[in-house]
């Protein structure tokens, strides 16, 4: 269903209510990653440029329905401020006589800001009200925020119904075309790569890929549930006893389905998490040891199976790449996808840490801003803050 863009809205003089996702890693009241900011300004500057009244909201941390002082977004302002170079009106709240005030005194091209989402209950729980009122302050809804899009928020969902005029800004543009588009119909071979810690969270994302891709590769502390399905020994490996049935409905459907499933043929193994040093094992681990990380091997045959691949997904780390002894098998796809001529798509936010550490984003196609709902996009699940968006 169509979706229109910001360059296709009516905004020129119109209150222009833009959801972005300034949620940024605060460190005393300093932003220590000011990347989310910059990822917004095609958005906002494109909107300044057309003369319209620009109302920007997010979320910022876990504020739980209260206002918490030190999650603020005044130092989100000021930075917003000072890399735009215009000044950014502070709101001291997200709705009220107030804020409804501001947003109507605002004149062609200004900015105002409003304060963080959730201090208010209503915005996670999605109040008609609280929506309501939010929706009176915009002529026109812009929704550049893909991180939250899987929550049916008020601002996200609930406030959309009741604008007049609504769509997606540049960022939110680029996640739809590679999640939705690219995917929809990768070009072939097209190869997924998945890894992580918790499989409960991926088995659907896992069984979706296996209806689309030619292979799918699996790593990380998830392949450990599937090997123990397979009936390999795994030693102290972590192990979702609960998701073996399913990890042995998938491997069933895989080979039902002539998709390759290629799990770890080797590891990277130690005593425990807290092991500075680990040692290559083969298939089988020995009771005492935990699979830290793929095996050479295994990094091999995943490097192989890139390179001749034209679409790859990319969605959770091979180890624990946090500790150098354990990186090894998640930098070296990493670099892989950097050197392939594929259209490389990276989800998960640990995933594109991980990139970020290789110093290869550049090469990436598409590294998506959001973890959970970049999964459940490509897992098939219509996201309220998309569907919202649907003319
Ligand atoms: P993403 O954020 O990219 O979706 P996840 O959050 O699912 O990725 O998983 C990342 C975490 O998985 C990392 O903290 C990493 O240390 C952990 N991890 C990866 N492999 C293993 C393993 N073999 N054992 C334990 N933890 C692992
Ligand atoms: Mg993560």
């Amino acid at each position: 269903m169509a979706i229109r863009f910001i360059e296709d809205l009516p905004i020129e003089g119109k209150r222009t209510f833009i959801r972005v996702d300034f949620n940024v890693p605060l460190s005393a009241g300093r932003i220590t990653d000011d990347t989310r900011v910059q990822a917004a300004l095609p958005t906002i500057r494109h909107a300044v440029a057309r003369g319209a009244r620009v109302i920007l909201a997010s979320h910022l941390g876990r504020p739980k329905g209260k206002v918490v002082e030190d999650l603020r977004l005044e130092p989100v302002g000021a930075r917003l401020a000072e890399l735009l170079e215009l000044d950014v009106i502070a709101a001291d709240d997200c709705i009220g006589d107030g804020v409804r005030k501001l947003a109507n005194d605002l004149r062609d091209g200004q900015l105002l800001l409003l304060e963080n989402l959730r201090f208010h209950p209503q915005e996670t729980s999605c109040e008609s009200v609280f929506a309501e009122k939010l929706a009176s302050l915009a002529d026109v809804y812009v929704n550049d925020a893909f991180g939250t899009a899987h929550r049916a928020h008020a601002s996200t969902f609930g406030m959309v119904s009741h604008v007049a005029e609504k769509g997606v800004g540049y960022l939110m543009r680029k996640e739809l075309k590679f999640l939705g588009d690219t995917l929809a119909k990768p070009l072939r071979p097209f190869v997924a790569i998945l890894g992580g810690a918790k499989v409960s969270d991926k088995m659907g994302v896992i069984s979706s890929l296996l209806t689309k891709a030619d292979a799918v590769l699996v790593g990380g502390a998830m392949a450990y549930t599937f090997l123990q399905a397979r009936g390999q020994q795994v030693g102290s490996s972590l192990v979702e006893t609960d998701k073996l049935r399913k990890a042995g409905e998938i491997l069933k459907m895989a080979e039902e389905r002539g998709v390759p499933l290629v799990l770890p043929q080797d590891h990277v193994v130690a005593p425990d998490f807290d092991s500075q040093t680990g040692s290559v094992c083969g298939l089988d681990i020995a009771p005492g040891k935990m699979g830290l990380d793929i095996g050479p091997q295994t990094l091999a045959d995943f490097k192989e199976r890139l390179t001749s691949a034209r679409t790859v997904f990319w969605n959770g780390p091979m180890g624990v790449f946090e500790k150098e002894a354990f990186a090894q098998g998640t930098l070296g796809v990493a670099r892989a996808l950097a050197e392939s001529n594929a259209i490389s798509i990276v989800g998960g936010g640990d995933s594109a840490a991980a990139i970020n550490l290789s110093g290869v984003a550049d090469k990436i196609s598409h590294i998506s801003t959001g973890g959970g709902a970049s999964l459940e996009f490509v897992e098939g699940k219509k996201l309220p803050g998309i569907a919202a968006l649907e003319d």
